[in-house]
């Protein structure tokens, strides 16, 4: 048993702060919060955190670890005069290019960078076309090696031919298969776009889903081209089109949804689906704004592999929707980022998102300090304009420490000098393709 004394517990949905308070951890679960819990449970491994903050664990519900090599990419890539062409030019010869050792070093890179933030779970996306069969298992030992949770899926698109969407499928099925035995990894059943995948394809998918009892985890009107192509050549919206085929329930993670229109919106909110807001990537591709976000019921928010710094992402998200002229509090954004709490339990069944008795413990341990009170009335205020990744100290998954007094049990600067190499050899790959 684990016993973080002497914390300030700040939780901030529903929000509420606790001075000089222990919590006990036991298995993978907070057995109790309270004062001099030491005389409760003497034998606990007790650590004296002096005040410093305990916050829930942050969820990152729609990522890419597949992509984290690409920063500051030095291959060549020809100029996109629009979003499928930079898909075309950009990320799918990115994908192409990965193999088991690039992708390993990749999912290595995204895991101990979202630990670092505070990250404790990572909704994750995968793609590399030439190799499928075997990749999500791949990824798991990445999240495994370094305690992170996820919820795994595999990318399935037409865009690879019917072999590439053939194995998609089996991956797919193949990886649900084989979760069995561990509570930190879930798998999703993952599509690329609807615009990448015929109403066959959809009908396989629709029958894993339903096969697995996992959900559908899937690009939604990220640019205007997916909405128009689902009208023009199926006469449906995009979540009507998805909805036919039975792809919508509860435990449905759609990203982006920039284009939906109002009956999409309708049929997501009918659904309990979740929709992923991911405001610095879809500037990065000036795709848009989703100006009704506050009519999604569900609305969390993610990455879209760019990083899983969930303070600056959240933070964003806020800003832009200042510059847009939304009437939306601090608050709305952190119950925004919350939902990727709801995630995590409709796939994993537990509980999660607060420091409190029998839930999860996924935690972090911070040494933010701020100038001002910090009290319930305000801790959405602080997480915005004061709590930073900066502050990430230690961080507790699943009720074990893999980031103790800002350091990892592992030599991390083997895996960083190793990634280096590895970048410059799948950049080489891409020029190649
Ligand atoms: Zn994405």
């Amino acid at each position: 048993m684990i016993l973080l004394a002497n914390g300030t517990i700040i939780n901030f949905n529903p929000a509420r702060v606790d001075i000089n308070t222990d919590v006990a951890i036991e298995g993978n679960k907070i057995v109790a919060i309270g004062k001099r819990l030491a005389l409760q449970y003497p034998n606990a491994e007790s650590i004296d955190l002096k005040e410093k903050i305990i916050i829930p664990g942050l969820v990152c519900s729609h990522n890419h670890f597949y992509s984290s090599l690409a920063r500051g990419m030095l291959a060549t890539i020809k100029p996109s005069g629009n979003f499928v062409e930079m898909l075309e030019n950009l990320w799918w010869k990115l994908d192409r290019a990965l193999d088991d050792k690039l992708l390993y070093c990749s999912g290595m890179i995204g895991a101990l960078d979202a630990i670092k933030s505070g990250t404790t779970a990572v909704v994750d996306h995968n793609s590399s076309p030439n190799f499928i069969k075997g990749s999500l298992s791949v990824l798991r030992e990445a999240f495994e090696e370094n305690g992170l949770r996820g919820i795994l899926c595999y990318e399935i698109t037409d865009r690879n031919g019917k072999t590439g969407m053939k194995d998609g499928l089996q991956e797919s099925l193949d990886f649900a298969d084989s979760i069995k035995d561990t509570d930190l990894i879930e798998a999703a059943i993952g599509g690329h776009a609807s615009f990448s995948l015929s109403d066959e394809s959809l009908k396989n998918i629709s029958e894993v889903v339903k096969k697995t009892g996992k959900g559908f985890h899937i690009h939604v009107g990220e640019d205007k081209y997916d909405a128009d192509h689902s009208e023009e050549n199926y006469s449906k919206s995009i979540l009507e089109r998805l909805d036919s085929f039975n792809l919508l329930n509860g435990k449905s993670i759609l990203a982006h949804g920039i284009w939906l229109n109002e009956k999409d919106l309708q049929i997501l909110n009918k659904r309990k689906s979740f929709l992923v807001h991911n405001p610095r990537s879809n500037m990065n591709n000036h795709v848009g704004y989703l100006k009704s976000i506050s009519e999604v019921k569900n609305l969390a928010i993610g990455t879209d592999g760019i990083g899983a710094d969930m303070f600056e992402e959240t933070r964003f998200a806020y800003f832009k929707s200042k510059e847009e002229n939304l009437n939306l509090s601090p608050g709305d954004f952190v119950n925004y980022l919350w939902s990727g709490n709801k995630i995590l339990e409709r796939y994993f069944n537990k509980k999660f998102g607060k420091v409190a008795k029998d839930y999860t413990a996924d935690l972090i341990i911070c040494d933010y300090n701020p100038p001002t009170p910090l009290t319930k009335e305000n801790t959405a205020e602080h997480f915005l304009f004061g709590f930073s990744s900066k502050n990430v100290e230690s961080v507790i998954i699943n009720g074990r420490f893999v980031y103790c007094d800002r350091a990892f049990p592992i030599v991390i600067n083997r895996v960083y000098n190793k990634s280096k190499k590895s970048a410059i050899k799948l950049w080489k790959k891409m020029d190649e393709l």
